[in-house]
């Protein structure tokens, strides 16, 4: 059973961004809980999560189909120590909103070096953001996006996915992500079904479906293996729709929420019912 939805906007409050996700049939969604391009945000209201959580139990959205993201400007592998800890706190801050709303998965990207710091120092920060996070929070896990490896961002081998996991104290509160865009940007073919099976007998075997979290289906604009992060809507990309009929007949992705970010809002309600039709 897959769980299926988009990345849908939260204005006028987390309880708008459900009946956004149900007018286009979803049964997961994906959300800011606040604006993802700044760093402060009003704590959130009563009655803002009372009507969230209404909205969830109405609707039949239990955590376990919500996939919440951070904002784009925290960095937990910061190289500078004033930039390190704003982060963290906005993390901090990112995980309490979600402890609020009775959410229990916080999708991150992990982070970035900016050429002052080595990839393993960068991702034993990002490790130790990770732990000192889930020190002072309760329910959250944790998510680790896997990037498209642009610029300096690390997360975009499989294996910086594992050693952050390794490094991390609680290894119950910490997951992983997988965006087909980013992956496939990064080098993982999945344009044909064989190629898509590979590239997911690789995750299982460098980081394990048990951390498997949750998935972004983007098709990519972005060339194979090109670390540019552009993403496309199904079947009008670089990957193409048959990896996306692979995907949803694949059982080691049930039961997680996969969450479309394509480009254009109108098709979602579309991607969504294509996506369903292609399981078995
Ligand atoms: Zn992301
Ligand atoms: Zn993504």
């Amino acid at each position: 059973m897959k769980y299926l939805g988009a990345h849908v906007s939260a204005a006028g409050g987390p309880d708008k961004a459900v009946e956004r996700a149900v007018e286009i049939g979803a049964d997961a969604f994906a959300l800011f809980t606040k604006n993802q391009r700044q760093w402060h945000a009003k704590p959130l209201a009563d009655d803002a999560i009372e009507a969230f959580r209404t909205a969830c139990r109405e609707h039949g959205f239990g955590p376990e189909r919500i996939l919440p993201h951070d904002s784009y400007l925290i960095n937990l592998g910061h190289p500078d120590a004033a930039g390190l800890a704003k982060s963290r706190d906005a993390f901090l801050d990112e995980m309490q909103r979600c402890e609020q709303l009775g959410l229990t998965l916080l999708n991150f990207h992990p982070g970035s070096h900016l050429k002052k710091i080595s990839e393993a120092e960068c991702l034993t920060r990002i490790a130790e953001s990770i732990n000192l996070a889930l020190d002072r929070t309760r329910g959250v896990t944790a998510v680790i996006e896997n990037t498209a490896g642009q610029g300096t961002n690390l997360g975009w081998r499989f294996e910086h996915l594992a050693e952050i996991i390794e490094q991390v104290d609680d290894k119950s509160r910490v997951g992983v992500c997988i965006d087909t865009c980013h992956a496939f940007a990064a080098g993982y073919d999945l344009r044909t079904p064989q190629a898509c099976t590979d590239t997911l007998d690789a995750f299982g075997s460098v980081v394990g479906f048990e951390y498997l979290r949750g998935m972004h289906l983007n098709d990519a604009k972005s060339e194979f293996a090109s670390r540019v992060d552009r993403h496309h809507s199904l079947g009008q990309g670089n990957i193409g729709l048959e990896a996306f009929t692979t995907l949803m007949r694949d059982s080691r992705l049930d039961g997680i929420p996969m969450i479309l970010e394509t480009i254009d809002p109108s098709l979602w309600a579309d991607e969504i019912a294509w996506l369903r039709a292609q399981q078995e």
